[in-house]
This record gives structure tokens, C-alpha cells and sequence, in this order.
């Protein structure tokens, strides 16, 4: 079951951020200093380049490892999260005498084994997917692919349209079935539509790759790859751009399921909710039109075609738990000629981040107790109560914004909540079937729990006390249907968040990133929702149309900027974490002037407070990324790439010009009239 509404917008990058060998003992607080100087590259000029300025010398000590496509900050971290802590307590508890069957114990060690265990897995061979294989050959109407299709999306093989189970984005305390496209290999219709000989080249690529499953496979049909790519070329066409995407109203479309069923006729729809143990009169279409046109598409497409596609979705869904072969190529697409990533990472490290997908809450659990001080809850809380307050007073001095809207953003904003570190109550997860030889049965054990789960939650109050990430998850979010920000125990640790650094760097890290959250709420999405987390209304008619010129120019200001020749950054698609990086730097910037009651704090390393503030938020954006892995962020990801989280808010700031001395003419500074500011 795929996530299909709008939900979280998370802080950090979205995918591939795993890291390369980092010293344990470099996880001792004690050791890191807030801000190393050698990151500095003192021959570029802070005025002119801040990310060359700041992080420079970080850069060129810190070459991307051969298993990376990005490394920086939060890999560093992610991989010391994995990599060392987790493999720690994995192999603690494998070491255990006795493990009670469906303890949580026995789960994680068993699959873990079960992952490394590579030699019942090459035996094996395909014969796991077989019972699925068997169905898709016996398919000889629309109506049995539905039925197979349904079959499949419980355990993760996708398809052209998908369901999903979130609260009902009009009333927010209630979950209810969401349907919407999907089913595109490459991830993003404009890799289909790209005419650039790069993006070209990702395509024949894909074809060989289909081809090379297929005849791993020992399948014999012909030029399938050809065949899949042009049938996912007509479909991307009919799907919304990931632009278009994040506009809540114009993808909530709540409809009876009777009438749904209508709009794709020969798609039978109940068939595929019934497989899936879905029942439900009502449902939120993301976009009819695209229903209608896709069922046109599958009349007009041969079912040998559809049939082809089906079983690439199924070798593509489980190609990472395959013998070594199918495992290998896939790696080789999606890592190396998408992501530019050259080696796989070892299996033991792969068994380790594969347990941790499927069972991260119970590891989690383990991960707080010995990694996550108690007393850190407290300080990060008055670290928010600081952000909120800033942000009421910013509202408050607000030109562009109505008296009668502000009383409604501070009802909002007073209406906040947030979690840190760690769920209060953790879930059971005892019926996840686990054996040590087993590997496939598990994923697809752990598969079928997390759709029960889903669907059992169709129609039935939210539980607002649920966590959508991991507490080892290097990363923070904001969901607009709780009003909540959320903080797991894995970004408090440095550079985010370093207990023994001076507080300029924690500002520009931890609270940058605390006000990053919060902006959310108030951003081009996040301000569509009012204080109970419902899509309503709360603006005047001018107010909102002032909010809309700021954020227009923000988008123009980014859409102007190349990542690498030929890819310019999408100002529309990431005009929500634009928004929120500008706004968050300002409120740090101002709850640390504020926390200093106009005390001067004597320099560190020759900085005064404000520069260091701007170097701390330099650092946690520290990053190499190759050409590939920029590419692909630049297509798919709502938030703009490293170097210009930095370099791309920070000439809007006055603050930062005043800070660095910066002369009108420097690259890093914007004339009053070209800047942003918009809370
Ligand atoms: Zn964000």
C-alpha cells in the first residue's frame, strides 16, 4: 500500500543518504567541536560563495565513498546510526542464548540472519515469486489483472493506481481512503518526457536493464524492455506533475466508491480493493481525469503488454531479496547509472539497513535506550517554546499580513504540538512471521502486517500519538493534519545538535531546523490548514493573495538557479522547503539574539556570534554529491540541493550581510527590492 496524500514534509533530503567509515569516538560530544575551522576554504570569499567559504576544506577532505551518491551531515550521521549503533545492538541480540519465539529478539536476529543467509536465497532462486508468476501467465481479462494487481499491491509490487490510508485531509481526526497514480519505474513522469541527451540515455539504459531481468529470468519474452518503457511513457503522460501534486484541494476529490468504480470501467476496481481486504463507501480520488484516461489506455494496450508489465513491477518490487544476479543489476540501474553511486554497499551493512526497514521500531526502541540522554526531551522542548515565541512575534510585525489573519496564525501557531526523541507507546509487532531461512516469507510477512495495519485503520479515529519515522531517523517533520512537529532522537546528536558547542552553532543547526519544521505549518501547503490540522480556509482574500506574490517571487528566485548545466532547479516543486529554510533561518537567527539579552558573547576562532549562527547552518549542509545523485534530486525531490539550502536563502537575509560585512555588489546579496521575506 503506497502513501498517496499529502503528509509530511520532512527536513532532509529524501533518499540515499546513507555514509561512509566514521570513527566511533567522534560521537562523543565531548570531542566535536562546534565548528571545525579546517572545513574553511579561506580563498573563496564569504560574500561571494558562502558554501565554497564554509565548507570548502570539509569538501575536499571529504570525497564521496565508493558506496555513496551524496555524502555530508546526514549520511555521516545516518551511517554511524546504522552502521555502528544498530549493528551493535543487532549482534548483541544475536549473540543472545534463548530468543522466545515472536519476541522482538527473535524477529530482528532471524531476519537479520535470514538477510545473510545467501546461500539458501541463491537456491531458491525465482521459485518465491512463483505463485505470483503462475497468476499473472493465467491472465486473460482486465478483470483478472485487476484481481492479480490487488494480490500484489498488499505486498508492495505496484501498479498504475494505488490506495493509501491517511486522516481525511477535511476532517482530520478521521482516517479514510486515499487512490492515486503510480506505477512509473523511473519515479517521475519527467524522465519520460526530457528530451536531453542525459535523461535519454537513462532511458535506453532502462531498457537494457528490463531486458537483462528478463533473460536472468530465463523469460523469453521479446524486447520487454522496449515494450515496458514505451507502455510507462503513455502513462506518464497522463499523470499529474509532482508540481501539481502538492495542491491539496485540487487533489481531493471525495467521492462514493460506486462512482469511482465508474470512472475506469474496465479496470475493475472492486476486484482490486477486495483483494486488498478494503471495504469502504467513500474515498478521495487524487485526480479523475487521470482515471478516465488510464482506462482508456488499458483497453487500447495489448494484455500481453499489461501482463509484461505486471511482472516487471514484481521482479522490480523483490529484486533486492533475488540471487546475487538480480540483485547486482538492480543495484546497477538504480544506484549507479541514477544515483552515480559505484559500489553496493557490503551485505552485512545491507543486512543491517534491511532489518532496520522492516522492523525500525523495535530497534528503535533499543537505539533510545542506550543512545538517547533523557534529559535531552526537556532542552529540546524549550528550544521549540523559544522558536514559537520568536515566530508570535514575528507574526505580530508582520506588514503584508491583516490583523484578522494574524489572530488566526497565532491560534495556529499557539495550537502547535510536537513530540521528541521517541514514541510514548510502542506498537506490537509479534505477528510478523520471522524465520532464519526465510527471507522472502519475511518481507512479505512484515508486507502483509503494515497493509492489515492500513486498512484496519480505514474509517477509525487517528492516532495522533503515531510516529511516521524511526527514533534513529536522522531527520524531523511537520504533519499538517496533527499540527505537530516532530523530532526523532536521531538529528539531536552534532552537528545538529551539539550539547558542548557554543549556542550561535546550535542555533544555525537544531534551531534552524526546529523553525525549518514549524514553517511548514506556514508554508505554500501547510498554510491550507487551519489549527485542528483540517484543509480550511483561515485567510482574507488579500492576504492570501500577498502571501501568494511573496511566494512567487521565491519560486521565480530559484527556478533561476542551475544545479549542474541543463538542470535548473524547480522553484515550484521545492517553493515549500525554500520557504521553510528562509523562514527558519530568521527565527533562529532571532531566538538566538534574544536568548543573549544583548550581551555580546566574546569570538570563537575570530567569529563573532552572528558568523558563527551562518556557519553553523553551513555545516549541517556540508555535502558532496555526484552529478547523477544531483540530477535525480533535482527531477523528484521538493527540497533544492545542499549548496543551495545555503547559498540560495542566505542573500535574501540582511542579517547575513550585516554579519559578513558583505559590500551591495557581492554575489551573496541581493538588492532590498529582489529580496524575500515573508515571516
Ligand atoms: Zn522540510
Amino acid at each position: 500500500m503506497r502513501s498517496v496524500a499529502l503528509c509530511t514534509a520532512a527536513f532532509a533530503i529524501a533518499m540515499g543518504m546513507a555514509g561512509c567509515k566514521k570513527e566511533k569516538e567522534e560521537t562523543d560530544t565531548t570531542k566535536v567541536p562546534g565548528f571545525d575551522i579546517s572545513s574553511l576554504d579561506s580563498s573563496a570569499k564569504a560574500c561571494d560563495d558562502f558554501d565554497t567559504y564554509a565548507n570548502g576544506g570539509w569538501k575536499r577532505k571529504n570525497p564521496i565513498p565508493g558506496t555513496e551518491s551524496r555524502w555530508g551531515a546526514f549520511g555521516i550521521l545516518d551511517k554511524e546510526n546504522k552502521e555502528v549503533r544498530l549493528k551493535g545492538i543487532i549482534q548483541e541480540i544475536t549473540q543472545l542464548k534463548d530468543r522466545k519465539k515472536g519476541s522482538e529478539e527473535q524477529q530482528i536476529a532471524d531476519y537479520y540472519q535470514s538477510f545473510l543467509d545467501t546461500a539458501t536465497v541463491e537456491k531458491r532462486g525465482l521459485e518465491p515469486l512463483k505463485p505470483y508468476l503462475d497468476k499473472i501467465n493465467a491472465v486473460t481479462s482486465l478483470k483478472d489483472l485487476a484481481a492479480i494487481s490487488g494480490e500484489m499491491q498488499k505486498v508492495g509490487v505496484s501498479t498504475i493506481t494505488g490506495f493509501g490510508v491517511e486522516g481525511d485531509l477535511r476532517n482530520s481526526k478521521v482516517n479514510v481512503l486515499y487512490q492515486g497514480q503510480d506505477g512509473l519505474s523511473l519515479g517521475e513522469r519527467s524522465y519520460y518526457d526530457r528530451t536531453d541527451s542525459i535523461t535519454a540515455k537513462v532511458r535506453t539504459e532502462f531498457v537494457g536493464f528490463v531486458d537483462k531481468m528478463f533473460s536472468m529470468a530465463g523469460f523469453t519474452d521479446v524486447k520487454p524492455g522496449q515494450t515496458i518503457l514505451d507502455f510507462e511513457t503513455k502513462l506518464a503522460k497522463l499523470q499529474l506533475t509532482n508540481v501539481e501534486l502538492r495542491d491539496p484541494v485540487k487533489t481531493y476529490n471525495k467521492m462514493a466508491f460506486a462512482d469511482f468504480e465508474k470512472l475506469m470501467p474496465d479496470f475493475d476496481q472492486k476486484t482490486f480493493a477486495d483483494k486488498q481486504d478494503i471495504k469502504t463507501d467513500t474515498l478521495i480520488v487524487q485526480n479523475k481525469p487521470y482515471l478516465q484516461n488510464a482506462n482508456k489506455l488499458l483497453k487500447a494496450t495489448p494484455l500481453a503488454t499489461l501482463k509484461l508489465y505486471a511482472k516487471w513491477q514484481l521482479l522490480s518490487r523483490f529484486a533486492g531479496y533475488l540471487p546475487k544476479k538480480f540483485d547486482q543489476e538492480d543495484f546497477r540501474f538504480f544506484g549507479t547509472v541514477m544515483r552515480g553511486t559505484k559500489q553496493q554497499k557490503a551485505r552485512v551493512e545491507r543486512a543491517i539497513r534491511s532489518t532496520d526497514g522492516l522492523l525500525g521500531m523495535p530497534l528503535g526502541k533499543l537505539f533510545v535506550k542506550k543512545y538517547f540522554p533523557e534529559e535531552d526531551k526537556k532542552k529540546v522542548s524549550e528550544m521549540i517554546e523559544n522558536v514559537r515565541s520568536v515566530y508570535g512575534e514575528r507574526i505580530d510585525k508582520l506588514t503584508w499580513m491583516s490583523d484578522s489573519t494574524k489572530a488566526k496564525a497565532h491560534k495556529k501557531l499557539k495550537a502547535f504540538t510536537y513530540k521528541i526523541g521517541y514514541p510514548d507507546k510502542w506498537k506490537d509487532y509479534s505477528s510478523i512471521e520471522i524465520a532464519s531461512d526465510k527471507l522472502f516469507e519475511n518481507v512479505i510477512s512484515a508486507s502483509l502486517f503494515g497493509h492489515k495495519e492500513q486498512v484496519e485503520k480505514i474509517g477509525k479515529e487517528v492516532d495522533k500519538k503515531e510516529w511516521l519515522m524511526t527514533p534513529q531517523t536522522v531527520n524531523a517533520y511537520y504533519n499538517p493534519l496533527n499540527n505537530e512537529v516532530v523530532f526523532p532522537a536521531g538529528i539531536l546528536q552534532p552537528p545538529f545538535y551539539n550539547r558542548n558547542a557554543d549556542d550561535a552553532i546550535n542555533y544555525g543547526g537544531i534551531i534552524a531546523v526546529i523553525g525549518h519544521e514549524f514553517t511548514h505549518g506556514f508554508d505554500d501547503q501547510g498554510s491550507q490548514f487551519d489549527d485542528e490540522g483540517n484543509l480550511k480556509n483561515w485567510w482574507t482574500a488579500s492576504d492570501r493573495a500577498n502571501f501568494d506574490k511573496l511566494t512567487k517571487k521565491y519560486i521565480d528566485y530559484f527556478s533561476g538557479i542551475e544545479a549542474l548545466p541543463g538542470f535548473k532547479i524547480n522553484g515550484a516543486l521545492t517553493i515549500g522547503e525554500n520557504v521553510a529554510d528562509l523562514g527558519g533561518l530568521t527565527l533562529a537567527y532571532y531566538a538566538l539574539e534574544k536568548s543573549l539579552k544583548g550581551k555580546e558573547p566574546a569570538p570563537i576562532d575570530g567569529f563573532d556570534w552572528k558568523q558563527r549562527f551562518f556557519l553553523g547552518w553551513a555545516q549541517v549542509w556540508h555535502m558532496n554529491t555526484t552529478n547523477e545523485a544531483l540530477r535525480n534530486q533535482v527531477q523528484t525531490d521538493p527540497h533544492s540541493p545542499a549548496k543551495d539550502r545555503i547559498n540560495g536563502p542566505l542573500p535574501h537575509l540582511k542579517e547575513f550581510q550585516a554579519a559578513w560585512s558583505c559590500g551591495p555588489g557581492s554575489k551573496m546579496v541581493l538588492p532590498d527590492s529582489a529580496r524575500v521575506v515573508i515571516w
